[in-house]
This record gives structure tokens, C-alpha cells and sequence, in this order.
């Protein structure tokens, strides 16, 4: 089955009901048979639900579609995005491990690197995600893995995961790739090398601005380990949001195309604007990996990032210009969405910190939404033409 189907027609659980769509299994415990059975699911002997901070049926359709996405074995599902980033390291990281990771990556990604691992003796060295010969230089005899983010939060740039690939097996290292922007419509880490993927369902996966949810997706033997760590500490997704994740995945091939098709024209016309000083879009030409990002994901995607003429208080007149697009946290919602990742998700970083990843005063981040295009670009324009007023 291709993608828009698999997300369609998978479906693990039939009730004796015999419901058409997925039924919702709101339980937080099983009852097992017999003491035997019991003692038989416990002991590892036999499959089987026990408690849902382990397994639960509406979690596991979740996991089992986006296993057959993302084209893994196996996979765990947690609270949020960065529930699954963390149980990732818990699982497989000890004390005096090393990381070697892309610096273009998410704000909680980078303070969880800088901050919190070092508490127990984990340590991270970044490079630039375009410093393939950086990377090999800064493999130690502890490195464990090598973590990206492509395309990266906010910056969009574009790592050739196919080449990192080469270079982590070479040196026995596991790749670990957030998916997050790409979603598995537009890219599969797995096909070019990667050993495991990670999710934010937060975004485009639940598509909708309604949910919170994250998966790791990998072999049998990682998620077996991921399983070890997660199952004792409790970052389980809830049942209910794995409903609706599952549902949302039935629209995401769908959703994805319009929000590539939506951004792709947008990028087009913001490129030609006298308030814009650059535009990076994947595929758009002026962006820097334009011809990586063309044979490496199957479509733009649909977020959109450009420098405004006039640096901070352009971009703070732009922001307070828009009258439709919403000003939000969030990315990959229906509705389109403007930020200022300097002054919110980027903020817990140093001034110095994000101009290294090319967070300028001036960058500002489109997340373009389902609404008909004209209303979106009408807009834009005009809180452009407010921005560069005096
Ligand atoms: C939002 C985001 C995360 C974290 O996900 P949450 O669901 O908010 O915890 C991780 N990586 C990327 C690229 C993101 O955009």
C-alpha cells in the first residue's frame, strides 16, 4: 500500500461492534484471563496489553502507521516531541557518553544538550550542519551519536543525510534524525541511512493545533531499549491523543501537499518584495541547499522563512501589522502562522548561540496554512507595506 493509503486503511483493532473507524481505548489497565496469563504477559512469555503507561491499543495504531511511514520495524510513543527526544538519550546514552550534533536544531533540543545532559556526564559537541569533514573531526572514542534536524527549526537549512549516513556507519555511530519539518510525506530519514527518527505529532502530524504527541521509530533491538527506559519513567502518549493522531495521519499526504503548494507560491512572491531583504524556502532557488533539498525531499514543505528589511523593528511592525495570521508558538496548524524565533522559541538561547545557527533580530517564520492562498499572501503584503513605514 502506498502512503495515503496505508495512513487510511491500517487499522489493528476491530470491537465486536464492528465499528467503520478506529475505536478509542480509554483504559488505564487490562484484566488478564488467569493467574497464569498474567504471570505469562509479565514474565515477557507472551504479547499482550498490561498497563497503558506500557502499551495500549489506540497507541499502538499510532505507532504501527507511522512505523509503516517511516518504513521502521518498530516504535514508541510519547507525550510531546520532546518526550521522545529525551527517552531517545535516557535509552541509549550512559555517563561519559558523547553526542555529536547538527547546532541548527530546536530550542528545548539545544538546552536539553547544553543543560541537562551534562548533569549526568553526557556531553555534546556541535558542528555546522553543512561541515560534513566537522563532523568526522569531532567523533571521539565515547560517541555514541549523531544527532540532526533537517530541515532545521527555524533556520530551514538542509543536511545530505544520505552523506552523514555514510560517515556514522563508517565510525559505528547511530544516526538520529528529527523529522519534525519534513514529515515522512516529504522524507524518510531510513531510506538515506539514518537508525532512528523522531517526531513532534505536535505539528504537522496532528496538523490541527490541537494535540500533543511525539513517536520514536527505529529497529526492533533500539526500541526494545527505548521501551526499557520509557516504560519505567512515564512519558507515555495518552490514549486520546493517540486517536486523534492516528485520525490526523489519515489527512497528512493530503495536508502536506497543499501546505507545500501554499508556501511554494507564497516563497515565489515574497522572493520579488522590496521589504525582503532574503528568502529561504527548500525549494525555492536562493536557498543555500536548494539542489540537496530538491533530490532529498519530494516537496518544500510548508514552512517559509525570510529576513525583513529594517532588522527588529520591522519585524515587530510586520508581526503587529497581520490581521489574519495568527502570532503563536506552534508550527504546522491549518492556520497560518507568523513567529519571531529570536524573542520566543530561540530566546532560552545566547545572542551568540543564535547567530551561530542564523537566527538574525530580522528572521521571521512563516508556518503557511490551509487558507486559500490569496487571503494569505493579501496579508502578508500588507503587514510588509506597515513594516517599512516610519
Ligand atoms: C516542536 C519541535 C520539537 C518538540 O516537540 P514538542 O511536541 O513541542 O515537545 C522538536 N523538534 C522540532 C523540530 C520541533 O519543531
Amino acid at each position: 500500500m502506498r502512503d495515503e493509503t496505508l495512513a487510511i486503511r491500517l487499522q489493528n483493532e476491530k470491537s465486536p461492534f464492528g465499528e467503520h473507524s478506529t475505536p478509542l481505548y480509554l483504559t488505564s489497565s487490562y484484566a488478564f484471563e488467569n493467574a497464569e496469563h498474567m504471570r505469562a504477559l509479565f514474565a515477557d512469555e507472551q504479547e499482550g496489553n498490561i498497563y497503558s503507561r506500557y502499551s495500549n491499543p489506540s497507541v499502538s495504531e499510532f505507532i504501527d502507521k507511522m512505523c509503516r511511514l517511516e518504513k521502521t520495524e518498530a516504535g514508541f510513543a510519547t507525550a510531546s516531541g520532546m518526550a521522545a527526544v529525551f527517552s531517545t538519550f535516557g535509552a541509549l546514552l550512559e555517563k561519559g557518553d558523547h553526542v555529536v550534533s547538527c547546532s541548527a536544531i530546536f530550542g528545548s533540543t539545544h538546552k536539553l544538550f547544553t543543560e541537562i545532559l551534562p548533569k549526568w556526564g553526557i556531553h555534546t559537541s556541535y558542528v555546522g550542519s553543512q561541515d560534513y569533514e566537522g563532523f568526522e573531526r569531532a567523533i571521539l572514542p565515547t560517541t555514541k551519536l549523531v544527532y540532526v534536524e533537517t530541515p532545521s527549526n527555524p533556520g530551514l537549512d538542509i543536511v545530505d543525510l544520505e552523506r552523514l549516513g555514510e560517515i556514522c556507519k563508517k565510525h559505528g555511530l547511530l544516526l538520529v534524525v528529527d523529522n519534525c519539518f519534513a514529515t515522512p510525506i516529504i522524507q524518510k530519514p531510513i531510506e538515506f541511512g539514518a537508525d532512528i527518527v523522531i517526531h513532534s505529532a505536535t505539528k504537522w502530524i496532528d496538523g490541527q493545533g490541537r494535540t500533543m504527541g511525539g513517536v520514536i521509530l527505529s529497529t526492533q533491538e533500539i526500541i526494545k531499549k527505548v521501551e526499557g527506559f520509557a516504560r519505567h519513567t512515564g512519558p507515555c502518549l495518552s490514549p486520546f491523543n493517540a486517536w486523534v493522531l492516528s485520525k490526523s495521519l489519515e489527512t497528512l499526504a493530503l495536508r502536506i501537499e497543499k501546505h507545500s503548494a501554499n508556501a511554494a507560491s507564497l516563497a515565489e512572491r515574497l522572493a520579488i518584495h522590496p521589504a525582503v531583504e532574503t528568502l529561504k524556502y527548500p525549494h525555492f532557488r536562493t536557498h543555500p541547499q536548494y539542489a540537496l533539498a530538491k533530490k532529498q525531499m519530494r516537496l518544500g514543505g510548508g514552512i517559509v522563512s525570510f529576513e525583513i528589511k529594517g532588522g527588529l523593528s520591522a519585524g515587530r511592525k510586520f508581526l503587529d501589522a497581520l490581521q489574519m495570521l495568527s502570532l503563536t508558538a506552534n508550527l504546522g496548524d491549518t492556520r497560518s502562522i507568523a513567529t519571531h524565533p529570536a524573542s520566543t522559541t530561540h530566546s532560552k538561547l545566547t545572542p551568540e548561540d543564535r547567530a551561530s545557527v542564523g537566527i538574525s533580530d530580522g528572521l521571521i517564520r512563516l508556518s503557511v496554512g490551509l487558507e486559500h492562498l490569496e487571503d494569505i499572501v493579501a496579508d502578508v503584503f500588507q503587514a510588509l507595506e506597515v513594516s517599512q513605514k516610519k
